[in-house]
């Protein structure tokens, strides 16, 4: 479970979070969409705890994180938490297979194995040689996802990296994402397809100008409550 509580997050003097609370299943995957500018980069950076709130709280998987305190600087990012950038963040000096093991110290037998699934599952195993920009989009997306999943996250944050695939490889995520949530592994995932939606989401958040305006199921998308989702729909 992840619980915030009153997160507010300023960049410069501009408030980019609004004093946000709200829980997260870590065993589902809930869906966060609203108009861009919104915030929703913002917060999963929050989330991954790359950036941190001017205030509030964070209990990620029973660890605490109070953003009122004034050692927030000692925060450490928690390895049971990752997000795959929406701009993907490849070295393009290392090859495809250097940038998914980058952060792997001790690459034994079991990260060997896991590594082999991994490549064989997202399709990339013939580009592995390759530097990313000798790769196409959707590879370079997928090999992005590979470098958070060799760490074995417990909560993954996705940030709109199914914008650029097509409709094989978006099922193949799809598909991906869902055999994570069988795992206990669930997902924060921000798109805005449809498809995506429909076939994934537990749970739908709406934000607007820093604020969670409406949440709950796919029905908020048949019958939204609030004037903005409503406008934000037509
Ligand atoms: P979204 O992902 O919903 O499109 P973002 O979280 O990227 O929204 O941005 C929210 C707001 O914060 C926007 O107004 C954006 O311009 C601003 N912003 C984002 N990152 C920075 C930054 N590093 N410095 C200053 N302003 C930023
Ligand atoms: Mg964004």
């Amino acid at each position: 479970m992840i619980v915030a509580k009153n997160i507010s997050k300023y960049y410069s003097h501009k408030e980019v979070l609004k004093n946000l609370s709200f829980n997260l299943d870590t065993n589902s995957i809930t869906v966060l969409f609203g108009p861009s500018g919104s915030g929703k980069t913002t917060l999963l950076r929050c989330l991954s705890l790359l950036d941190y709130p001017e205030s509030g709280k964070l209990n990620i998987f029973n660890s605490t994180y109070d953003f009122n305190s004034k050692l927030t600087k000692n925060i450490k990012p928690n390895s049971k938490i990752n997000l795959v950038y929406q701009q993907l963040f490849l070295y393009p000096h290392l090859t495809n297979r250097e940038n998914i093991l980058i952060a792997i110290d001790d690459f034994n037998s079991s990260k060997k194995e896991l590594f082999k699934n991994l490549t064989k599952l997202l399709e990339i195993e013939d580009v592995l040689e390759n530097y990313p920009n000798q790769s196409s989009l959707g590879q370079k997306q997928r090999i992005a996802i590979a470098r958070v999943l060799i760490l074995e996250p417990d909560y993954i944050l996705f940030d709109e990296i199914t914008s650029a695939l097509d409709i094989v490889q978006t099922n193949n995520i799809i598909r991906l994402i869902k055999d994570l949530k069988n795992k206990g592994i669930g997902s924060l995932i921000v798109t805005h397809n449809m498809y995506v939606i429909k076939k994934l989401a537990d749970k739908l958040v709406f934000m607007q100008n820093g604020k969670i305006i409406e949440e709950g199921g796919s029905e908020i998308l048949k019958t939204p409550t609030t004037v903005e989702l409503k406008s934000f729909l037509k």
